[in-house]
């Protein structure tokens, strides 16, 4: 299993870094972020080290969004919320810190001042929409 010695996660992962875990088996561990976004904010990551979501095995991604769910589902059943956020930033363009692919649960609250995902005001043209398109197919 491949393991980062400066990755705070592989840390976390080996134990050199204590952890409060929700989740673990022998290829995935799930442990409370220690900067939360909301009570119960959870880091899912493979205990392997890849850095980004694209290098994830696809059998692996099943496993951990497998995982994600189940937890997902705990979470709406026991933590009173009302909803929750899935969230992968891939890359820093995205706001990936540790480069260590995870995947945060957020649970949520109606109104509970998060930030929340706004659809753009500026609706694309059809023409700009075919451009990208011709970018993606090509
Ligand atoms: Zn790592």
């Amino acid at each position: 299993m491949a393991s980062n010695e400066n990755c705070i996660f592989c840390k976390i992962i080996r134990g050199d870094i204590p952890s409060k875990k929700v989740f673990e088996n022998d290829k995935i561990l799930a442990f409370l972020d220690i900067f939360p976004m909301s009570p119960g904010h959870t880091i899912v990551a493979p205990k392997s080290h890849v850095n980004y979501f694209e290098d994830v095995e696809k059998t692996e991604v099943c496993e951990i969004f497998n995982i994600v769910q189940d937890l997902a589902n705990d979470y709406l059943k026991k933590l009173n919320i009302d909803g929750y956020n899935i969230l992968v930033n891939s890359h820093s363009a995205a706001g990936q810190e540790i480069q260590h692919f995870h995947v945060h649960i957020i649970p949520r609250k109606m109104a509970d001042g998060i930030i929340r995902h706004k659809i753009p005001k500026n609706q694309a043209t059809s023409e700009e929409l075919e451009q990208i398109l011709k970018e993606i197919s090509s």
